[in-house]
């Protein structure tokens, strides 16, 4: 795949893109499957920093409330919370890499995790 730009680590050089709620949701259904209700529950998300690959599931133990879960979830990588794998990378700090802006239907501007490769289940 000419121009994929895969790194020696797998990392995704992304190129920043701007999508709708609707279409980012989409996407990550055809992506992840329809198995599930909600895209959160289905999508990995790939952190721009380190690359780790993360789901819903790895942050259920560090979080008591859902609503605080995806406050973060895709935002900033697991790390900040795990100390077994990820980064301490925050999307919402002074250094914004997240790759993908999702516009919400109210207009506000989300940054998120671009998609980790459906294939590239570990
Ligand atoms: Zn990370």
């Amino acid at each position: 795949m000419r121009g994929s730009g895969f790194g020696t680590k797998g990392v995704d050089r992304t190129e920043p893109r701007t999508l709708s709620m609707k279409d980012w949701i989409e996407e990550c259904f055809d992506r992840f499957g329809r198995s599930k209700e909600y895209p959160e529950d289905v999508v990995k998300f790939r952190c721009p920093v380190c690359g780790t690959v993360q789901t819903k599931e790895d942050f259920v133990p560090f979080f008591d409330k859902e609503i605080e879960l995806l406050g973060v979830f895709g935002l900033s990588c697991i790390g900040r919370w795990s100390e077994e794998k990820g980064c301490d990378y925050a999307g919402g700090g002074l250094f914004k890499l997240n790759p993908v802006s999702v516009v919400l239907e109210n207009g506000r501007i989300v940054d998120v995790f671009e998609f980790a490769e459906a294939e590239k289940e570990v």
